[in-house]
């Protein structure tokens, strides 16, 4: 097993309103090791981007972590207080996120906002900055360098925008980079070159942790695999063991959608119902009221976590645990 770039373990995030207790991330636990792509997959509001911000320290009140441990190369984060995880952030762990657009800054120029992040994290010299700034737009692939370090970023193709948010994570070379979503505003060209470019950074050594509703991105791109469902880790595989062998009834469900799709078949399959409140969760199993194979016992109590071979969780009163020797 290759050493652990990220651990999180028994993770819960909660957020606190009028109406109650929103239980975003519930019992999360997993591992990175060094060079790994790791990838989240779920619906939409399955807590993965919770996840991801729960372990860059950017959950806000009235959200909170309200127990569990992320480690880091084996530092605690969920200890360090807001100016620590500022030093930590964008130099150790990084993020890049879904719309480039919205993430960057209309008014500034993309070079200059690459190089404040070294000028933030690093007692550089200016020259030296805006060195390190063009060398790593150009690892990105980015071409014309000199000219689109000066381009504002309505002046870029959506391609070029996310290759520059990759350049500003990437810059200070983290140890983990956190990719939420980070092709679904792309067609599927640049999409594919966005992949290898994560891939390639991967096989430099940084671990990377994926974020996608997108089946096909994450069989491209990951070495392992958590599938979430409302807040919960339901399965969690090697990527060959989860698409050769799915065992809960949810990933098999995403599975026959994707496949639906790519067969163009006439009867589109979807998984029926939509994902629950977080607040007003069922009792038992969660993914119950969409079960086909929902039993008594699954709408009163609720699975747990267990091997069922190595390396593969499953969360589900069908599967059955499988010791370690
Ligand atoms: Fe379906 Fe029951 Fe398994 Fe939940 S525990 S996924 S309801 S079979």
């Amino acid at each position: 097993m290759t050493q652990s770039t990220l651990e999180v373990s028994h993770l819960y995030t909660s957020f606190f309103s009028e109406r109650g207790e929103i239980k975003a991330v519930q019992d999360v636990s997993m591992r990175i090791g060094k060079g790994q792509v790791v990838g989240v997959v779920g619906e939409s509001g399955c807590g993965k981007s919770m996840v991801a911000r729960s372990i860059m320290g950017l959950i806000k009140k009235p959200g909170k972590i309200v127990s569990g441990s992320i480690l880091l190369d084996g530092q605690e984060l969920t200890s360090l207080g807001e100016n620590e995880l500022c030093k930590i952030r964008g130099k150790d762990v990084s993020m890049v996120f879904q719309e480039p657009m919205t993430s960057l800054n209309p008014t500034m120029r993309v070079g200059l906002q690459v190089q404040e992040v070294v000028s933030i994290h690093e007692n550089v010299s200016k020259e030296e900055a805006r060195q390190r700034t063009l060398a790593i737009l150009s690892a990105v692939g980015i071409p014309e360098v000199k000219e689109r370090y000066n381009a504002y970023p309505h002046e870029l193709s959506g391609g070029l925008r996310q290759r520059v948010m990759i350049a500003m994570a990437m810059v200070m070379r983290p140890r983990l980079l956190i990719a939420d979503e980070p092709t679904t505003a792309l067609d599927a060209t640049v999409e594919a070159q966005i992949i290898a470019l994560l891939r390639q950074l991967a096989d430099n050594g940084t671990s990377v942790l994926i974020i996608s509703h997108n089946l096909g991105v994450i069989a491209q791109l990951a070495d392992h695999v958590y599938v979430m469902y409302a807040g919960h880790v339901v399965e969690s595989a090697s990527v060959f063991e989860l698409f050769d062998n799915p065992l809960h009834p949810y990933t098999l469900g995403l599975l026959r959608a994707v496949s639906s799709l790519r067969s163009q078949s006439k009867v589109l399959q979807t998984i029926p119902g939509i994902v629950p409140n977080l607040a007003h969760l069922p009792v038992g199993c969660s993914f119950a009221p969409r079960c086909d194979k929902c039993m008594a016992r699954c709408t009163s109590t609720q699975p747990e976590l267990v091997a069922v071979g190595s390396g593969h969780e499953v969360r589900c009163h069908l599967t059955k645990r499988v010791d370690a020797q």
